[in-house]
């Protein structure tokens, strides 16, 4: 039985939003490369459709990222997969911080393979959203804040893992000292148009630093809105 299954009818999804369009996309980020049974199955559960506008919930299970208002997106589901997936490779994480909540969207799946999650989103309009979301989906264990994220969540230190979902030209040195000395760090880093996704991982005595791939993410933006 799906986690979601005593949401109503148009909660968990018709024709373009049911649970076959949902299976559609798994089978599609798997011939992809996405290999976590977890991830998928976690990601085969959430309703995408309800972290977008009702205008693009036709369009949530396509591999794409969508406008969420304000300037900003949903992650392409790809791209969730593959940051959730790295950040889990190597062990799997009691407390996860997100950079970045937007729609909620990663942060949801977040909540499904971690024990705490906590977000941080600088547009307060984007948090509010998010929250409605995680209280409709009965989700309790993400903790957020209305706040600059490039600060971390200094009071809630050490985190095991960090994910960002937005790019900064260089990683946050405050972000790194967050990080538990066993933890990962997963985060889109460079200027538009050439951003890496990169890990930062434990290695012997000190941390390693991978480049997973070429991707596209909205900047890492100073103050709050
Ligand atoms: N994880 C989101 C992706 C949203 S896009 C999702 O699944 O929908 C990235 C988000 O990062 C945007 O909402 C943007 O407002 C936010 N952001 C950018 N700079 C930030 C900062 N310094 N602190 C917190 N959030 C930030």
């Amino acid at each position: 039985m799906s986690a979601y299954s005593r949401l109503s009818p148009e909660a968990r999804g018709l024709g373009m939003t049911s649970q076959r369009a949902r299976d559609r996309l798994i089978e599609r980020l798997q011939a992809d490369g996405i290999k976590d049974r977890r991830v998928l199955e976690v990601m085969r559960q959430l309703p995408r459709h309800l972290f977008v506008e009702e205008a693009l919930a036709t369009r949530a299970y396509e591999d794409t990222a969508l406008p969420i208002g304000q300037g900003q997106t949903i992650s392409q589901p790809w791209v969730v997969a593959r940051m959730s997936e790295a950040l889990l490779e190597f062990q799997t994480p009691k407390r996860v911080l997100e950079i970045g909540t937007g729609s909620g969207y990663q942060a949801a799946v977040l909540a499904g393979l971690v024990e705490q999650v906590h977000t941080v989103e600088r547009i307060e309009e984007l948090l509010r959203n998010a929250r409605r979301r995680f209280r409709k989906l009965g989700i309790a264990n993400i903790r957020s804040k209305h706040d600059d994220g490039r600060l971390g969540w200094p009071e809630e230190a050490l985190f095991d893992g960090i994910v960002l979902t937005a790019a900064g030209v260089t990683l946050e040195n405050a972000l790194l000292d967050q990080l538990a000395p066993d933890g990962v760090l997963v985060a889109p880093v460079g200027a538009a148009g050439r951003q890496q996704l990169v890990r930062i991982r434990p290695d012997g005595d000190g941390r390693v630093r991978e480049v997973l791939c070429a991707v596209s993410f909205v900047p890492l933006l100073s103050g709050v809105l």
